[in-house]
C-alpha cells in the first residue's frame, strides 16, 4: 500500500480494525481498569494510568503516523510531554544544551526544577549552532529546540541541530508545537523525540490541555515507563476531544497559513506599525530558512507598535473580533502582550536582549474569514 499523505493519516491512521461495533468515530471508554489478560509486566496490565486503554492507543497511532515517527505517547498536558521526555533521558550531573528563546514554562523548568535535580543546561542563539556546538561537555546528554519560536517566530537551524546531536551521541528534542506537523515534521530531519502542546494547534478548538511526545519507538518507549510513573495520563474524555480535533488540523492550518500570510503583508504596510515577525515575509531574518523547511509559515505572528507600551496595551484590549487571552492555535484570533503573559517574569533588560518589547504584540491567527481578521485589525490601528 502506498504511503498515506497527512491528511488521510489524520482521518484513518490509529483507528482501531475491525472499528469497535462497527462505530465510525472513535467510542470514549470511561473505565480505570480492564479485566486481566496476558499481562507481562506491570506496563502491560490494562490500567487508565499506564496509557494503554483503546482511546490512547488510537491517538499514539494517529499523532505517530503524522509526525512520521515510530511511536508515540499523549500526556495529560504539553508541559507534562516535556518533563517527562526529559526526566526520561536525564540523571542528575547531566547536561542539556538548549536553544535560548525557550517557552516560558520550558525556561522555567531548566532553570528551577531540573536545576534542583542536579541538570545544567547551557542555552545557545537559536541560529548558531557554531554556538550550540562549542557548548557541549563530556556530560551533555540532550539537545533541545523549539521549530518555531515565541513571540519573534524564529525557525532554529534545525537540520544542523539535529546532525550536530547526531555526531555527538545526544538525544535531539524539538517543541513542534508551532509549527505543527503540517508545517514541519522534525523526524525526517533527524530529530529523536517531537514534543508537542497538543493544547495548541493539534487539538485546535481551544477547549483542552494535551500534550504529546512521538519518535522513535526506544526512546518513547523509555519515556512511556517514566509517565506511567509521573501519571500525568491523558483522560478518556479528553483523549476522545483531541481525536476529533485532531482529524481537521489539515485543514485548519493550511487555512490559519493563508490567513496569517495576508495579515502579516497588511501590517507591514500599515503606517502605525513598526516591525512585523512573521516568517512568511522576506524581511524576516529566517525567511530563507522557512521557505526551505516549511511547508507554511503557520498561524502565528507578532509586530511592534510605533505608539510604544501604552498604545499596544490599548490595542489588545480594542479590537472587536480578536480576543485578548494568552494560548493559542484555536478557532479564535488571540492577540496578547509577551511583555505581560509569556514573558513578564523576566526583567526589563532580560526582556529586551530576547528582542521582546513592551509594544509588541503577539497573534494567533484564528479560523474566521481573512478579509475580516485584516479588517478588524486595520480598523482598531486606525482609532
Ligand atoms: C503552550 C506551550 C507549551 C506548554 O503546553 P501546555 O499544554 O500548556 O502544558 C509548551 N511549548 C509551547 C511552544 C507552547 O506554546
Amino acid at each position: 500500500m502506498s504511503k498515506r499523505r497527512l491528511d488521510t493519516q489524520l482521518i484513518h491512521a490509529g483507528e482501531p480494525e475491525p472499528r469497535i461495533e462497527g462505530a465510525v468515530s472513535m467510542p470514549i471508554f470511561q473505565t480505570s481498569t480492564f479485566e486481566s489478560g496476558e499481562a507481562g509486566s506491570y506496563h502491560d496490565l490494562r490500567y487508565l494510568r499506564l496509557n494503554n486503554t483503546p482511546n490512547h492507543l488510537a491517538l499514539h497511532g494517529k499523532i505517530a503516523a503524522i509526525e512520521g515517527a515510530e511511536a508515540a505517547v499523549v500526556t495529560a498536558s504539553g508541559m507534562a510531554a516535556i518533563s517527562t521526555a526529559l526526566l526520561s533521558v536525564l540523571r542528575p550531573g547531566d547536561h542539556v544544551i538548549a536553544q535560548s528563546t525557550l517557552y516560558g514554562g520550558t525556561h522555567s523548568l531548566f532553570m528551577e526544577d531540573l536545576a534542583a535535580l542536579g541538570i545544567e543546561v547551557s542555552l545557545f542563539p537559536c541560529d548558531e549552532p557554531a554556538q550550540a556546538e562549542a557548548a557541549i561537555r563530556p556530560s551533555t546528554k540532550v539537545l533541545y529546540c523549539e521549530s518555531l519560536a515565541n513571540p519573534l517566530v524564529q525557525l532554529a537551524a534545525l537540520p544542523e541541530l539535529a546532525a550536530l546531536a547526531s555526531k555527538h551521541g545526544l538525544v535531539s528534542m524539538v517543541d513542534n508545537t508551532f509549527a505543527s506537523p503540517v508545517n514541519l515534521r522534525p523526524v525526517a530531519l533527524g530529530f529523536d523525540l517531537v514534543l508537542h502542546s497538543a493544547t495548541k494547534y493539534l487539538n485546535g478548538h481551544s477547549d483542552l490541555v494535551a500534550g504529546a511526545i512521538a519518535g522513535r519507538q526506544a526512546l518513547v518507549d523509555v519515556a512511556r515507563r517514566k509517565l506511567d510513573h509521573l501519571g500525568a495520563c491523558l483522560d478518556p474524555h479528553t483523549c476522545f476531544l483531541l481525536h476529533r480535533g485532531l482529524k481537521t488540523l489539515g485543514v485548519r492550518v493550511r487555512h490559519q497559513n493563508t490567513s496569517a500570510l495576508a495579515l502579516a503583508q497588511a501590517l507591514e504596510g500599515h503606517p502605525n506599525v513598526d516591525r512585523v515577525h512573521y516568517p512568511g515575509l522576506t524581511s524576516h531574518p529566517h525567511y530563507e530558512r522557512a521557505c526551505e523547511l516549511l511547508e507554511g509559515f503557520g498561524g502565528m505572528l507578532s509586530f511592534e507598535l510605533k505608539g510604544g507600551g501604552d498604545a499596544a496595551a490599548r490595542l489588545v484590549r480594542g479590537f472587536s473580533l480578536a480576543v485578548n487571552a494568552p494560548s493559542l492555535g484555536g478557532p479564535e484570533t488571540l492577540v496578547t502582550r509577551p511583555c505581560d503573559t509569556s514573558h513578564k517574569g523576566m526583567t526589563p533588560q532580560e526582556r529586551e536582549a530576547a528582542g521582546v518589547s513592551d509594544a509588541l504584540i503577539r497573534v494567533s491567527v484564528g479560523l474566521e474569514d481573512p478579509q475580516d481578521i485584516v479588517a478588524d485589525f486595520v480598523t482598531t490601528l486606525q482609532s
